[in-house]
């Protein structure tokens, strides 16, 4: 694009974001100021997730952590049992650990550098480039999907978009392109468009406000693009989940605090080749979950939860089978309901919890989904 071009193809853009901008509770404008924390905020939640599915999630933390300083005082438990349901948990704890060294290093104001903002937690280039702008008015730039697609259609870039020399030419474009002037405005117009107008399946190039700019429409069909190297294929595994009953309360147990919903709870779930020691003998074994349920497959897992946690359960009976996707896992989730014969529970490996009295406990929404399916027994609540 040459400097006329350029000039032109933003004074467009802006004129339509500011027209046609959604009033989002994070954005400036009508009488409300940017706040630095709500940008934070906001672009930790929107990573992976829809607008939409946001706001809500967005007003709740701010009613409960009304400043960095609340977030960073908050306990990790708190902070995960309000993320609940959207899912990508590192997230969370990536935003509690960034309000802490703001509190703790920047004096409790975010950052207004990219250099800066990439010393907190979980905040790479993109985020980096949104706060410096949005929030500080920094002539930074940002590449996301929409930025990448609405750049690959205008500039009718054939290579893969997730190529890291293309990955490298998007960036150069994007620093190339982003004003002095108003960059957040302009950054948030290129994503507005590409949410609302440049959409992935549909573009809607007649209504587009940089429609002559753009060399897709004129010389390809626009929905083409971008083209993508394929990704590798998520690993299949199975977990499966023993929701184990006694006295009307059942026993969940805390993930470890490394791997896939750290520190969340869930009932115990017995994930794929777990080496169990067996009762009788104390020879070691290997328990395969996604094994079929015959009564010799149900007899190792019995054997498996009473190792884990002192406790014999009754014969077992499946109550739910579902499959839940993770960017790299399609997860088979194969849920057994048993109570228990008898035993005492090993210290510190469980709580015992009635179904209605989980508000403090984060679990994942494939947790909660196992919980919806359990048959309630005689004295459950
Ligand atoms: Fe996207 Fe169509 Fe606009 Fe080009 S004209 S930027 S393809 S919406």
């Amino acid at each position: 694009m040459t400097q006329e071009h350029a000039k032109a193809f933003r004074r467009r853009l802006l004129a339509w974001y500011r027209k046609e901008r959604r009033d989002l509770p994070w954005r400036a404008m009508n009488d409300r100021a940017v706040n630095p924390y709500h940008v934070l905020l906001s672009e930790a939640m929107l990573q992976q997730t829809q607008v939409a599915t946001v706001v809500p999630y967005f007003h709740r933390f701010i009613e409960t952590f009304a400043t960095v300083q609340d977030l960073a005082d908050a306990d990790e438990q708190q902070v995960l049992t309000l993320w609940q349901g959207l899912g990508y948990y590192r997230r969370a704890r990536n935003l509690h650990a960034a309000a802490k060294m703001i509190v703790n290093a920047f004096n409790g104001e975010v950052p207004s550098t990219v250099e800066d903002l990439l010393k907190l937690p979980g905040v790479g280039k993109y985020t980096a480039g949104a706060i410096a702008s949005i929030a500080h008015g920094a002539q930074a730039a940002v590449v996301d999907g929409n930025v990448e697609r609405v750049f690959a259609r205008l500039m009718l870039i054939q290579a893969p978009i997730n190529a890291p020399a293309t990955k490298k030419q998007l960036w150069a474009i994007a620093e190339d392109l982003v004003p002095k002037s108003s960059p957040g405005d302009y950054n948030q117009a290129l994503m507005e468009l590409g949410a609302m107008v440049c959409t992935p399946k549909l573009p809607k190039c007649f209504v587009c406000p940089v429609h002559e700019h753009c060399r897709g429409v004129a010389e390809t069909n626009p929905e083409t693009l971008p083209n993508k190297l394929a990704k590798k294929k998520p690993k299949a595994v199975t977990h499966l989940v023993i929701a184990a009953e006694r006295n009307g309360k059942y026993l969940f147990e805390q993930r470890p605090s490394k791997g896939l919903w750290s520190n969340m709870w869930q009932l115990p779930t017995c994930e794929e080749l777990v080496v169990s020691r067996r009762r009788s003998g104390g020879a070691t074994q290997t328990i395969n979950p996604s094994a079929a349920r015959t009564a010799a497959a149900n007899a190792e897992i019995l054997d498996w939860f009473c190792d884990r946690f002192g406790l014999i359960l009754e014969h077992p009976a499946q109550t739910a089978d579902f499959t839940h996707q993770t960017t790299h896992r399609t997860i088979r989730f194969v849920v057994l309901q048993a109570c228990v014969q008898s035993g005492r529970l090993k210290p510190k490996t469980g709580v015992w919890r009635k179904l209605n009295q989980l508000d403090d406990l984060p679990m994942s929404n494939p947790q909660r989904q196992a919980m919806q399916n359990l048959n309630v027994l005689p004295g459950s609540p």
